[in-house]
């Protein structure tokens, strides 16, 4: 038998994540490394999931989503972004925000283009859009500020950029986009007629004050910006797998048609557990859960700097990315493993979020755990200092 598999398949290799969790599972460790939030699901969120499954609303929904959803959805973009939508074809329900973004990127996208994205990234992203033959161009943010100038954006155009992604806040370097670096992009969008992703799947994990601005809502941004969050995070529900778009009905309707073909649509009553909690719950329980990550925050990034691994303390989200240069083994990859063998505690390596050479000093903690977890993995981390 001489059969082969699709030229793609080397491009959806396993992740370095899944790598550091199957390693961290072999030596009994704490997986620091998943980006799964272990916080219990709000009671509204199961109740309204539970309650659709007695009623029957177990078949297919329409390949946009339930109404229900999208309507909370459109309640909640405008409550919380000041965003106006119509929940009637501008939002497409999907599974999960990366099942968005690769819908998106189907009807959007074309082999060949060129699509320009901040360096760290989110490795879904860049694996969509290799299996679908387009390109990433970076735009290199380092640390400690993570800043980039209208200059560097400029110097990746090619006559075949369609788009730029940006993920706010981000995943890992948890940077919030202020509004004048969020202009900066709009314009360069505007001059060059492209695409706006936005990833926004920590909204609500905001620290020190700081405010989440949809990038849609700068003038003239709606009508290029395709928005995409989802559940996983503030409702801590990963396996559901329920996310959306929201974005121009014409991209709208083509997402969702994308989205129908590859799975039909999200699983019917958990989108209706998703609409009770967007329902029910208010800023209070969004702000609750943001402070207890800030929280965690505080006393994860303290217990870094104590060893010796100084952390860039993310302004949202639930990662830190640490220095790890003091540390043996050359290259993020080694230095990660060291780190598991000596303290048990899983982290990702840095280079799964850059190309170049940055991310060599670097590696990724989650500290969105439950308080006994985290505190457990910030005692054995001590053990390095020993
Ligand atoms: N987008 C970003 C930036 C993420 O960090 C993650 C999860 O880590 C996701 C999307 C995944 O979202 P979902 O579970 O809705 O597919």
């Amino acid at each position: 038998m001489s059969l082969k598999v699709s030229k793609r398949r080397p491009l959806v290799a396993q992740s370095e994540i899944r790598n550091m969790s199957i390693e961290c599972a072999r030596v009994g460790g704490i997986n620091l490394a998943q980006g799964v939030c272990d916080l219990p699901v709000p009671a509204p969120v199961i109740r309204g999931a539970e309650e659709a499954m007695e009623r029957g609303s177990n078949i297919y929904t329409r390949f946009d989503g339930r109404v229900e959803l999208r309507d909370a959805i459109a309640a909640k973009q405008k409550r919380y972004a000041g965003m106006d939508v119509n929940p009637e074809g501008q939002v497409v329900v999907s599974a999960g925000a990366t099942g968005a973004f690769y819908a998106a990127c189907l009807a959007l996208l074309d082999e060949g283009d060129e699509v320009i994205v901040f360096e760290p990234y989110y490795g879904y992203h860049i694996v969509t859009m290799a299996s679908l033959g387009i390109k990433p161009v970076y735009v290199t943010l380092a640390p400690p500020h993570w800043n980039f100038t209208a200059e560097d954006l400029e110097s990746k155009v090619t006559a075949r950029t369609r788009a730029i992604i940006l993920n706010t806040p981000s995943n890992p370097a948890g940077k919030v986009f202020t509004r004048s670096e969020l202009q900066c992009i709009a314009d360069f969008a505007e001059a060059h007629d492209l695409f706006v992703f936005t990833d926004e799947i920590y909204e609500h994990f905001v620290f020190d004050g700081r405010e989440h601005i949809s990038p849609a809502t700068l003038p003239g941004m709606a009508r290029r910006t395709i928005t995409i969050s989802g559940f996983s995070k503030v409702f801590a529900v990963t396996g559901w797998r329920l996310g959306y778009a929201i974005c121009d009905p014409e991209w709208a309707l083509a997402i969702g048609h994308f989205n129908d073909l590859v799975y039909v649509c999200a699983p019917a009553p958990l989108q209706l557990g998703a609409a009770c909690g967007l329902r029910e719950l208010g800023p209070d329980y969004y702000q609750s859960v943001s402070d207890d990550h800030q929280l965690k925050r505080d006393l994860f990034c303290s217990t870094l700097k104590d060893i010796g691994l100084t952390p860039h303390v993310p302004e949202g989200a639930y990662y830190t990315l640490a220095d790890v240069t003091s540390l043996p083994g050359g290259n993020a990859k080694a230095r990660a493993l060291f780190l598991l063998e000596r303290t048990g505690v899983a982290c990702v390596p840095g280079s799964a979020f850059y190309e170049g050479e940055v991310g060599e000093g670097l590696v990724r903690f989650c500290f969105a755990k439950e308080m006994p977890v985290l505190e457990d993995a910030m005692a054995r981390l001590r053990r390095l200092g020993e």
